[in-house]
């Protein structure tokens, strides 16, 4: 508990010590009328002055407002009937502020949970100086110093390794637990905790554009981003309360006159009673404070697994996909090609390569990637000038004054190179020199361990079509589509293309069913901002893939599309049952409050009992196994 939440405590636990004081004490008329005011005062004035700004800021009908009113309304009966009983407009505020306590330690657990989760945020870095190590602050390390990171410490800044090896646990950004080996050469992500071995790291980022704080800020963003559903609830109230109110004003005067009329006694203590009895009855609290509850722990249960959802929109469209696309490289396959053959070149492979890699040198696509490492050395970037990367195309640059061009048969006839078409299936990259054809080099690339399992796991999470798009080759896409079993493919399609496909299948949509993209973050922007929801995966030092999505994947293992998928419709159904259960309820309570069967009392306790309820059922989605 906070201090806040403490402070609640003990004024909850005063106000009742206060009432059960004026009800034993054998104490004279007023006396215990102020011990009675005491005791509401202490508990209530807070909800008083809420009441009281709100309808000086012309924002009346709220919760505060119907406390005020009813509270008060029975102070008013008490005092005219001359009881002197005041115990309900106590009793009210006590159990309404039990019921708000409960409600925020609950919120702060939640909290608190996925804040522990996301407790990656590193205090301090030692930064190798010329005096040994200091310990600093990491917002004050400039890109390209040295830092130690000790076993057991969390990697604070995004970097490469240049000493040591060591195991990186990974699971508070992935959910993954198995360690990954990383050794000299290695990228290494902040956020992860450093296991074994002592690692000297050079730093390629600022810390403000570090994994950590670029998650962190997504998740404290995600909250903002309301769904359909809590804006319903922000609908409801702001018709439901005044109904309520002016429903309440004509049952505390319709009645009574209608007697008067009839020539009975009019009755309007009694009717004034269900009038307020009824105000209390139809708190909407329960749904005003467990609906966000339910989004948030979805939220926060989703992250724990490594998948970030960046609103409770998306949850909601993510719990109503029917089609699923995905793009290949990188999401369907590795992404990690090997070098396979090397044709048509004459004995010159050695310096195919080596101009490819060149060229290649700045892009971040998979294949220029693998294109370097297959090169083995790091390219010196000074024989390189004038790169060019043309989107489903490839490369261009200037390598030591001759003119290079590496990439598919596209880019080939873009620039009017005669080429040789490859035979073999696999993606192909087409070099020209100087404007004439000097080869192509054979990449292959491997699928995903388990696409397979996880396409068959959307199927039964209830996803109804699964589409492969890729600029790759027709025989290139074929061959994967058939091995790992998507329903559709096609193939050759620039950046561009994808988008116009996606725009198709939006169309070829079930009713009310939703499509999601699965890209790699990599030229796909467009797409994943195109479609209903885009999934990054593998976004794990990626920027781009972050930014662009509306779910991140931080793993790039393809199970976790259809855990997310699972983990929105739970997050969902409880949230339905949530209305459908405080709405009940709650009719019932008004109903019966209405008829005069029903006393503040009964309500005040049927109002606490189900916002405990529904807060514990909100609670639930945070578990997600
Ligand atoms: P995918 O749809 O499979 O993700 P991309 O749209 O990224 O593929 O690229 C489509 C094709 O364009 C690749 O298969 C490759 O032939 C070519 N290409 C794109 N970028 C490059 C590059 N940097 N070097 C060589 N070829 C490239
Ligand atoms: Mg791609």
């Amino acid at each position: 508990m906070n201090r806040k939440q403490k402070k609640a405590l003990y004024r909850i636990l005063i106000a009742a010590a206060l009432l059960l004081a004026a009800n034993l004490a054998p104490l004279p008329y007023g006396a215990s009328c102020l011990v009675y005011a005491a005791a509401y005062l202490t508990i209530g004035w807070d909800i008083l002055r809420k009441a009281a700004l709100g309808v000086k800021n012309r924002r009346i009908f709220d919760e505060n407002f119907l406390m005020a009113v009813a509270t008060l309304g029975a102070i008013a009966l008490a005092v005219v009937e001359g009881s002197g009983d005041f115990n309900e407009a106590v009793a009210v505020m006590l159990f309404y502020q039990i019921g708000e306590l409960f409600q925020s330690v609950a919120v702060g657990k939640s909290r608190r949970s996925i804040a522990a989760l996301m407790d990656i945020r590193p205090d301090s870095a030692n930064l190798e100086t010329e005096n040994g190590l200091e310990q600093v602050d990491p917002e004050e390390i400039p890109v390209g110093s040295v830092i130690v990171v000790q076993p057991g410490e969390r990697i604070p800044i995004d970097g490469t390794v240049i000493g040591g090896s060591s195991g990186v646990d990974t699971a508070a950004l992935t959910g993954e637990s198995v360690p990954r080996d990383v050794t000299v050469g290695d990228e290494v992500i902040s956020g992860c905790i450093n296991l074994s071995g002592v690692l000297r790291v050079q730093t390629t980022k600022k810390f403000g554009e570090s994994t950590v704080s670029k998650i962190l800020e997504l998740v404290e963003n995600s909250s903002s981003h309301k769904s359909q559903s809590e804006n319903f609830i922000s609908k409801f109230a702001r018709v439901y309360t005044p109904a309520v109110c002016y429903g309440a004003l004509a049952l505390a005067l319709l009645p009574p006159l209608a007697r008067l009329a009839a020539g009975v006694p009019p009755a309007f203590g009694d009717w004034g009673y269900r009038a307020l009895t009824f105000l209390v009855i139809s708190c909407p609290c329960a749904l005003v404070i467990s609906i966000p509850l339910s989004f948030f722990a979805g939220l926060g249960g989703a992250s724990r697994e490594g998948i970030l959802i960046k609103g409770s929109n998306y949850l909601e469209t993510l719990s109503r996909v029917k089609t699923v696309v995905f793009d290949k490289t990188g999401t369907i396959t590795r992404g990690v090609f090997e070098v396979s053959g090397v044709h048509h070149c004459e004995g010159r492979g050695e310096e195919l390569i080596e101009y490819a890699a060149l060229a290649e040198c700045a892009s971040s696509h998979p294949i220029s990637q693998s294109l370097r490492r297959h090169y083995g050395k790091e390219p010196d970037r000074d024989r390189v000038r004038d790169i060019e990367e043309i989107s489903g195309h490839g490369v261009t640059a200037t390598v030591d004054d001759r003119t290079v061009a590496a990439g598919n048969d596209k880019l080939m006839r873009r620039l009017g190179v005669d080429y040789i078409p490859c035979h073999s299936v696999g993606t192909v990259v087409h070099v020209a020199i100087d404007g004439s054809y000097a080869g192509h080099i054979l990449i292959s690339d491997v699928e995903k361990e388990n696409v397979r399992e996880a396409l068959a796991a959307l199927r039964e999470a209830g996803v109804e079509k699964t589409v492969m798009l890729t600029g790759d080759m027709e025989s290139a896409a074929r061959q994967v589509a058939e091995s790992v079993g998507v329903d559709e493919y096609h193939s050759e399609l620039l950046p561009g293309d994808k988008v116009e496909k996606v725009e198709q299948l939006l169309k070829e949509l079930p009713n009310g069913g939703k499509l999601a993209f699965v890209g790699d973050g990599i030229n796909d922007a467009p797409v994943l901002s195109r479609a209903d929801i885009g999934i990054a995966m593998g976004a794990l030092g990626s920027d781009a893939a972050i930014e662009a999505a509306d779910v991140v994947l931080m793993d790039d293992d393809p199970m976790k599309i259809a855990r997310a998928i699972r983990i929105s419709r739970k997050c969902l159904r409880i949230v339905y049952e949530n209305i459908v259960f405080a709405l009940a309820v709650k009719l019932g309570c008004l109903l019966l409050g209405a008829l005069g069967l029903a006393g503040m009392w009964a309500a005040i306790f049927a109002d606490v009992g189900v916002m405990v309820l529904a807060v514990l059922n909100a609670m639930r989605a945070l578990r997600t196994k």
